[in-house]
């Protein structure tokens, strides 16, 4: 089946969307490989959940084994009830804050990761950081006009290689393969930062969440608050449901996001972890309602950090046997909540194409070419969709208040 079929397809990057294309594929019957960078032995920083909506709620549908999509449904959290808008003093200034659509389930990053690594067995390769690929002589071609026989070998930081018939690029935002692809597009700052980290649900905590997110607007900054409630403790829920899956202990806890806004000194720092990110947070919101504050300086250490917020829209790049998904192809601003949710799209719809060329309903490069056209429409939409949404988080200068 194999050697008439597309031939094995290597992505780099288990993250969100590399993980999902890679539940897919297997789904399809198509043979995948993904390469991680990361070493496995620890997880990166990824101190925040995020809002997966339909799209990515029904790609995860799609793609996983059942009962991993339970262990999904089981270890993510509602998000209905009011959106709140506060002041610094916690004065109730709306209920009903713009936020994640109805029906949206909180999910914890690092959780669901754990969750998409089940069942992938030796697919996965950690410690593989990719440094290069290349196509194999004669294969790329204009949009959709070339069949099989070609191959597509990435390298990796280790010295070792890997050989297959298509490689998508899921290697997040600093993508190397976008850089082989378009090497002239690059990020794209928003001149924002974000510092953000998470603190264990208490009662207290709780009632400055107790709908689908909050929104604190300062005179200068906006600090953007949300529930991660499991449904079911995480390590119980993977006992229970999929013996064996790796999963640590994860309290409930509120995530808390902070916006610096241009102009700011702050803005323009490249980035902190640990105690200086959670200072700068303290400092910025000095003055502010002693819940708020004690919510920041009661934070899990091991998940504060700041960053420059980027997103980047994208161009076409000649149709070949090297593609892109998620992030490397459209990086969103954190403000749309939107990335992930496009990746696993992307991640079902390319399986889907990438299926339709096993079975030998089309041609190889012309169900790629198809798979860009949509990523890019989509993507850059997502993208757009992004910016927009930016403009509620972000106070106006104080010259424009003027
Ligand atoms: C604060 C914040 C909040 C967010 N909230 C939401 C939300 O509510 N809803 C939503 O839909 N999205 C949200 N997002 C966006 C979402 O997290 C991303 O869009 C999503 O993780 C993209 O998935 P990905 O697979 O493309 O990239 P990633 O998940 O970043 O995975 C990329 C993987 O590639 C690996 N990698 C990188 N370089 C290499 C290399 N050279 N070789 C091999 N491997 C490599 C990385 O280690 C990583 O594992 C948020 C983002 C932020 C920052």
């Amino acid at each position: 089946m194999t050697e008439q079929g597309v031939g094995r397809v290597l992505v780099i990057g288990a993250g969100l969307g590399g993980l999902t294309l890679a539940h897919a594929l297997v789904r399809a019957g198509l043979d995948v490989r993904v390469y991680e960078a990361d070493d496995g032995s620890g997880e990166r920083f990824q101190g925040y959940r995020i809002g997966l909506a339909e799209p990515g709620l029904t790609a995860l549908r799609a793609s996983l084994p059942q009962r991993l999509y339970e262990m999904v449904e089981a270890t993510s959290g509602g998000l209905t009830g009011p959106g709140l808008l506060f002041d610094e003093q916690l004065t109730v200034l709306s209920r009903d804050l713009d936020g994640p659509v109805e029906g949206s389930r909180a999910v914890d990053r690092q959780v669901l990761r754990r969750i998409l690594l089940g069942d992938l067995g030796d697919r996965v390769t950690h410690g593989k950081r990719l440094t290069g690929v290349a196509e194999g002589a004669g294969v790329r071609s204009a949009h959709g006009t070339e069949g099989a026989g070609g191959s597509v070998t990435a390298r990796f930081a280790d010295g070792t290689q890997a050989t297959g018939a298509v490689l998508v690029g899921a290697d997040g935002g600093n993508s190397v393969v976008r850089r082989h692809l378009v090497p002239e597009v690059g990020l794209v700052e928003s001149d924002l930062c974000g510092a953000m980290g998470r603190t264990t649900i208490t009662d207290r905590f709780l009632r400055l969440v107790p709908g689908r997110g909050t929104m604190v607007k300062g005179r200068e900054v906006t600090l953007m608050l949300g529930r991660m409630q499991f449904d079911r403790e995480p390590s119980a829920a993977a006992a229970d449901l999929v013996p064996g899956l790796d999963m640590p202990y994860r309290d409930s806890y509120v995530r808390w996001v902070l916006l610096v806004p241009p102009g700011h000194p702050a803005a323009t720092d490249p980035g902190s972890a640990g105690e200086d990110a959670r200072e700068l947070v303290l400092e910025l919101i000095e003055g502010w309602h002693p819940d708020l504050r004690d919510l920041v300086r009661s934070a899990d250490m091991s998940a504060v950090g700041r960053s420059k917020i980027y997103d980047r829209p994208m161009p076409p790049w000649p149709v070949g046997r090297i593609t892109l998904l998620g992030d490397s192809a459209h990086l969103t601003l954190a403000s749309g909540g939107n990335g992930a949710n496009t990746a696993m799209q992307d991640a079902v719809r390319l399986s889907a194409r990438l299926a339709e060329a096993h079975r030998g309903e089309r041609d190889l490069l012309s169900a790629l070419g198809a798979y860009q056209d949509d990523l890019l429409e989509r993507g850059n939409a997502a993208v757009q969709f992004g910016k927009e949404a930016l403009k509620r988080f972000v106070p106006p200068r104080p010259q424009e208040t003027r």
